[in-house]
């Protein structure tokens, strides 16, 4: 589909800063006009570029705008541990339709892809257009290169499953796959709260526990895709046993998996009456009855997130004193326990880092929420798509 360089540069300039003329093109890209005009010929041709009206003029003869054709389309996939996303967005990864549904992602790749395929289909319809590409964020360890979960410990079926050549087979375009919280990270530093910010870690709180690392404005994977695995850091030789095998780590403390299993402890040892409730209706305790039950003031339920958020706060202050990172984003379902958990983690970060890493470090809450994992993954997918392929 893209031919030379400069026409990747194009796309991704036109997709990062919106449309423009041909002259700023050529500023931005220190093309010469002729060539700049060739390029965006050629892609016009290809139904990639269009004119999107007059721009304003700067004396002179008034140019048109170019932009991302209009009707361009990418999927985006967000795989979680127990539910499923797909939104389809345009090439610029504004979200057009977006649906979510519970998925028990242990199910195995068959019926959970077949459930995305089904929801792909529902919101292509509401969003028609052409489709350039996909991008799929997966709830584990993923070799970026191969497109595939490795070794993943809470996707029974998945390891080492070919979900790009799968779903690039059954869409027919390019699918770049990635680790959710690696899709989420991308998607706060294009679209979210970290916009300004090259060098970021988002942490996400769900099941399990996990962080995004982007360094440079791009996210670091390490040598097999597993940097960032921060949930099973090990606190504790002796600590609980963890969904891994191991005992003591990070996710066998907090998380939405620990939160439900302590919060069940605390509801039949009778020392809180809000989740004895929730458990006598339900037979279970979810991470979210805690973090309701804190909210209305249940001092058992609020010791639970302030130790957890404490543990949590030790390990980011740890990963603040090696990679310096201009802001810390803190996201994921259990993340909407909101403030109270901001607050502990803040507090343990800015007591044990150096104050020279501090100084000037946020430690904020995600503002994309549930769409940060598909704007994360429709980026990842119109790098795929923009890139020269070989
Ligand atoms: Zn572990």
């Amino acid at each position: 589909m893209v031919e030379t360089r400069h026409q990747t540069r194009l796309l991704t300039l036109l997709r990062d800063d919106g449309p423009m003329s041909r002259v700023e093109l050529g500023e931005r890209l220190e093309l010469p006009r002729a060539r700049v005009g060739a390029e965006v010929a050629r892609l016009a041709e290809v139904g990639l570029v269009e004119a999107a009206g007059p721009s304003a003029s700067r004396g002179g003869r008034r140019s048109t705008l170019v932009r991302l054709a209009g009707e361009l389309r990418v999927l985006a996939v967000d795989v979680g541990a127990t539910s499923v996303g797909v939104a389809v967005t345009d090439a610029s990864c504004e979200v057009l339709a977006h649906a979510v549904e519970d998925c028990d992602v242990r199910q195995g790749p068959h019926p959970v892809l077949r459930r995305v395929a089904e929801l792909a289909a529902k919101v292509r319809d509401e969003a028609p257009g052409r489709l350039i590409a996909a991008g799929v964020g997966l709830p584990g360890p993923v070799s970026f290169a191969e497109g595939m979960a490795v070794a993943p410990p809470i996707m029974p079926g998945w390891d080492r499953f070919n979900v790009r050549d799968h779903l690039g087979g059954l869409w027919g375009c390019p699918v770049a796959v990635d680790n959710d919280v690696n899709a989420m990270a991308l998607g706060e530093r294009h679209a979210g709260v970290a916009r300004s910010t090259d060098d970021l870690m988002f942490v996400k709180i769900g099941t399990g526990i996990g962080c995004g690392i982007v360094l440079g404005g791009k996210v670091y994977r390490g040598v097999a895709g597993t940097a960032g695995d921060i949930g099973h850091i090990r606190l504790d030789d002796f600590g609980p046993t963890c969904a891994c095998g191991e005992v003591g780590c990070l996710e066998a403390y907090f998380g939405g998996a620990a939160l439900a299993r302590d919060g069940l402890a605390l509801a039949r040892s009778g020392r809180s009456a809000h989740l004895a409730e929730a458990a006598a209706e339900r037979g279970a305790v979810t991470a979210r009855d805690v973090g309701r039950a804190a909210a209305a003031g249940d001092s058992g339920a609020v010791n639970l997130i302030r130790d957890g958020g404490r543990r949590l706060g030790q390990v980011i202050a740890s990963l603040v004193c090696f990679i310096n990172p201009g802001m810390v984003v803190i996201g994921g379902g259990v993340a909407q326990l909101g403030h109270q958990l901001l607050a502990e983690v803040r507090s343990a970060v800015y007591r044990r880092s150096l104050p020279l890493a501090t100084g000037n470090l946020p430690i904020v809450l995600s503002e994309l929420g549930e769409t940060a994992g598909v704007i994360g993954a429709a980026w990842s997918a119109t790098d795929r798509a923009f890139t020269l392929s070989s």
